[in-house]
């Protein structure tokens, strides 16, 4: 039933305002006249008396690496700061088909290069719980918005934990679906085999609505798969799930802070205290996680990015033959921190190194994937920290790189295992991260209705 107490183009005008004045630097570019245009109608269509949809109205954020037609995509880089999309990604579209009102490209780690939505041209996005830390990224301008309410849902983007570290940091939902579940068309590539696109809302309803209209099966990117929608009811009760995994290792890490380790430890006591077993389960140690997944990112974005050399998209810097010309366009327009993952990337393929660093790279993500095959023989879901600490004061982790990368710890080998993984914004400080094997993206969905019983 529509109350008809606040029309379409009331709640988009007091979004976009709440926008325009936020002090977080969410906002690359606002799409003022394209959402109340789309507001005008869906008012239209209530006045009429027609039925409109569950999303129809509802106001939402995008990433700035998605296309949208007509409006500027950055990647919160100097290089595609005027580059406009010439057409409209997958997910997008399927959104704007179900009626959702998109307000605004939201600031993010320029082309998903982070962990703290430091690295961009629009200036750090600040933590919506506390404006001194950093929001975490690379997703962080959607996370602040949905936190804060200027946005209701927003639409980020997964490599490594971009969606759920962010969700982490800022309190609220963020799921990276199972790999291939929804269309990458559109998409800016920064590791097209890990790269998901993730929903970020403050409720898992929310999340479930978003994430079926956005699925399904696309011409235009062979990895996506067929999925069956997944309805409330399916998803009401812990029904099925009767074991639970988690990492050792994650928890008895030196990295971990002292107070994420014994909140986790109780939130597994209060699981079992509910007659779910618990099951300790051997994993590889975070460095050899982040080293794999890092060879493997930066290689895939060395390739991706190749195609940005000034001669069909973004800021091009004449030089004096076309070989240089290529080279300043690229050393001027991109970001240190993206530089050095194209320089460690070519670096790792390139003939005399790729044998050794890429190559075992591949070899460690097919025993990764093993060792979760094997472990979802056992366990139904597997449970485990977002992050090993909080996050960070703005500017610190630009001073360390290394630690930066060691952050995503306990994010990327769900990446690299194509997992469904959302965080809750339960358990510890940074919240919990819940994955289930490949496809069962409703068992991941349905834990989390169960949790937040419980918590
Ligand atoms: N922080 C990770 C990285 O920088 C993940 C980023 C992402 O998922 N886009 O690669």
């Amino acid at each position: 039933m529509v109350s008809k107490e606040l029309t379409c183009t009331a709640l988009v005008q007091e979004k976009i305002a709440l926008l325009k004045q936020n002090k977080y630097n969410t906002v690359n570019c606002l799409l003022s006249e394209m959402a109340l245009d789309l507001a005008a109608k869906v008012d239209a269509k209530i006045s009429r008396g027609e039925r409109i949809g569950l999303l129809e109205g509802i106001p939402f954020g995008i990433k700035d690496v998605y296309m949208l037609q007509g409006t500027v995509t950055t990647a919160s880089s100097d290089l595609l700061k005027q580059y406009k999309s010439a057409y409209t990604a997958t997910a997008i579209q399927k959104l704007l088909d179900a009626g959702a009102i998109p307000l605004v490209k939201e600031n993010c780690d320029s082309f998903g290069h982070g962990s703290s939505s430091e690295n961009t041209i629009f200036g750090a996005v600040k933590n919506a719980v506390n404006p001194e830390f950093v929001a975490g990224g690379s997703s962080g301008g959607s996370a602040v918005n949905v936190a804060k309410e200027y946005t209701v849902f927003s639409i980020g983007g997964d490599t490594g934990g971009s969606v759920r570290q962010p969700a982490g940091y800022n309190h609220i939902y963020g799921l990276k679906p199972t790999y291939g579940r929804i269309s990458r068309y559109g998409l800016m590539a920064y590791a097209s085999s890990t790269d998901c696109v993730g929903p970020l809302a403050k409720s898992i309803e929310d999340i479930r609505i978003v994430l079926n209209v956005m699925s399904g099966k696309d011409v235009r990117d062979q990895t996506t798969v067929f999925s069956e929608e997944i309805s409330e009811d399916a998803i009401g009760t812990p029904k099925g799930i009767n074991t639970i995994g988690y990492f050792k290792n994650f928890i008895e890490s030196k990295a971990i802070d002292a107070e994420v380790k014994a909140d986790f430890l109780a939130m597994i006591e209060k699981i079992k205290s509910k007659g779910i077993q618990v099951k300790e389960l051997d994993f590889f140690k975070s460095d050899t996680l982040v080293s794999t997944y890092y060879t493997l990112a930066m290689a895939e974005t060395a390739s991706n990015l190749s195609r940005l050399d000034g001669t069909n998209y973004g800021n091009r810097v004449e030089s004096g033959s076309l070989k240089e010309t290529y080279a300043v366009t690229r050393s001027e327009n991109f970001s240190e921190e993206s530089k050095r993952r194209i320089v460690g990337g070519n670096q790792v393929l390139s003939q005399g190194f790729s044998d050794a660093i890429y190559l075992k790279a591949l070899a460690l993500r097919d025993q990764i994937l093993e060792n979760f095959n094997k472990d979802f023989e056992e366990v139904d879901v597997i449970l485990s920290p977002v992050t090993p600490s909080t996050p960070p004061k703005i500017g610190d982790s630009l001073k360390d790189p290394l630690a930066m990368y060691l952050s995503d710890a306990y994010t990327v080998g769900f990446s690299l295992g194509q997992l469904p993984t959302l965080t809750v914004p339960k358990g510890t400080a940074t919240g919990l991260q819940i994955s289930a094997a490949k496809n069962k993206d409703a068992t991941v969905l349905k834990f989390a209705n169960f949790l937040k019983e419980i918590v």
